[in-house]
């Protein structure tokens, strides 16, 4: 006893504690992330854990902090929480509490503002950089990202890139299997640099978007303008590049905005489902330089991983979730994270709606029919909107009787892409565009195949769309 409550940790609680988490975890990640910690001071209800480097912190925060107080407190019940701090030195401020760390200020006025502000150097910036970024979702930020031996290496791979202020590697190339957290590592990166560096200007966009932006500006020949935006571009991201892939023109810009944004020192991000050796439709000049970088993968979870963010996921809702549920959603969903996500939400939904407690039983209930409802979410009123939108029509004109040429295309568009991209049947379609018939529908579909073979702009257009539509 030093002094007050304080006290030096009762070793032999810690032992009963570790050998659980040696159970629970495994024996390779129980040597690589509780080995490393030592277990000193008990203070005010509060275990104080060193480790030797602020990754493992963060790691160890994000992925065990909770179990090690939850088991601890089982052995003593006056261990109410557990902070984490980095080596034998100054006390690090960030504490791993009783709850795993919840967003950082998910954007609050602060970073609202500082993500408008651009670099000084651009002075057409402000306007086309905020035009041309894509919205960052806040709840894809590092504190919520759970890291696991799956996703270790490019979670280390983005936070160095987020976190130093020159170039480190250029490109940062991560990719992954759909759902496993690559969108979610970029808008962490973005983030984080516009939170440290509120000057830089990042700039965070779909392939798609790109391509998008890149086509009208051509269209509309203003490629003057479309270039400019990315002079004044400090980091560019680029999410799901392998829908550059095939389109020659769009492909040959990207290379050149790269190249000339890599020579002047920006850093590039990019992700991609496949890695760049493995973009078969993107030229080889192209693809080369894409793993001029780091290239860092995704792999698909583990069941130790997707447990870990249930856990993270049921704390932040707020909600307890049994682990035999939690077992059974990570034993049940192993695709992916987005998924599992989903699946717990409606279980806590339909707990918090129902009133009932969240058991094995409701949890195998609802589940068969989240399994089977594998619907598409994109509505027939989205795409008229996307669709009006692109050939500057209104979108009432999609149910109007005009039939000229300006409002009949676009529509037979909508129509089309309803059929492809929604489960609905003619009929269904047909009513939706005003109540017309179904063979209206079905001559429509005819009618933009034959013109999408027929007239190569046209053909660009529909695809523009679908994939706008699609992600
Ligand atoms: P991708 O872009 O690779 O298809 P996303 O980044 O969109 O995948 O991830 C899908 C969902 O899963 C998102 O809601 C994301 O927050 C979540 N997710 C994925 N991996 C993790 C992780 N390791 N920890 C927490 N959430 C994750
Ligand atoms: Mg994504």
């Amino acid at each position: 006893m030093t002094r007050g409550d304080e006290a030096t940790v009762d070793q032999a609680e810690w032992d009963r504690v570790k050998t659980r988490l040696k159970q629970e975890f495994g024996e390779s990640a129980f040597k690589s992330w509780v080995t490393p910690i030592t277990a000193s001071v008990l203070r005010d209800g509060e275990v104080e854990l060193t480790v030797p480097t602020r990754f493992m912190r963060d790691w160890i925060s994000t992925h065990y902090a909770e179990r090690i107080r939850a088991l601890w407190n089982g052995e003593n019940p006056h261990v109410r929480k557990v902070v984490l701090k980095v080596g034998a030195g100054a006390r690090d401020t960030r504490l791993a509490q009783s709850r795993p760390p919840t967003p950082v200020a998910p954007p609050g006025a602060a970073r609202v503002r500082a993500s408008v502000v651009e670099s000084a150097s651009a002075k057409s910036a402000p306007a086309l950089g905020a035009e041309l970024s894509a919205p960052l979702d806040s709840r894809y930020v590092f504190e919520n990202f759970v890291v696991g031996k799956p996703n270790e290496f490019a979670y280390a791979a983005a936070k160095r890139v987020a976190e130093s202020d020159q170039v480190s590697f250029n490109p940062l190339f991560l990719y992954g299997g759909v759902g496993l957290g690559k969108t979610h590592l970029m808008h962490a990166i973005a983030w984080e640099i516009r939170q440290r560096t509120p000057t830089r200007h990042v700039v965070y966009l779909s392939a798609e978007k790109f391509m998008y932006s890149f086509v009208r500006a051509l269209r509309n020949q203003d490629m003057v303008s479309f270039k400019e935006q990315f002079r004044s571009v400090d980091v560019l991201m680029i999410d799901d590049v392998q829908f550059i892939s095939g389109k020659d023109s769009t492909q040959e810009e990207f290379f050149h905005t790269f190249n000339a944004l890599v020579d002047q020192g920006r850093q590039i991000v990019l992700s991609a489902d496949k890695s760049p050796s493995n973009l078969e439709e993107i030229g080889d000049r192209l693809r080369s330089r894409l793993s001029s970088g780091l290239v860092a993968d995704l792999h698909p979870t583990t069941f130790e991983l997707r447990l870990g963010i249930l856990d993270a996921k049921a704390e932040h809702l707020g909600v307890p979730v049994p682990q035999k549920v939690k077992e059974f959603l990570a034993h049940k969903i192993s695709s992916n994270v987005r998924e599992l996500e989903g699946a717990l939400t409606r279980l806590v939904a339909h707990a918090q709606l129902v009133g009932g407690a969240l058991t094995l039983e409701t949890a195998q209930d609802l589940l068969q029919d989240l399994l089977r409802a594998h619907d598409r979410r994109l509505t027939m009123e989205e795409i008229q909107k996307r669709v009006a939108e692109h050939f500057k029509i209104r979108v009432s004109d999609m149910s109007s009787a005009r039939r000229s040429r300006v409002v009949a295309r676009p529509r037979q568009v909508a129509m089309y892409l309803s059929k492809q991209l929604t489960s609905r049947s003619l009929p269904e379609i047909g009513r939706a565009f005003g109540g017309r018939d179904h063979t209206t529908v079905m001559h429509a579909v005819k009618k933009v195949e034959e013109l999408s073979k027929s007239d190569s702009a046209f053909a660009e257009d529909v695809e523009l769309l679908t994939r706008m539509l699609e992600s």
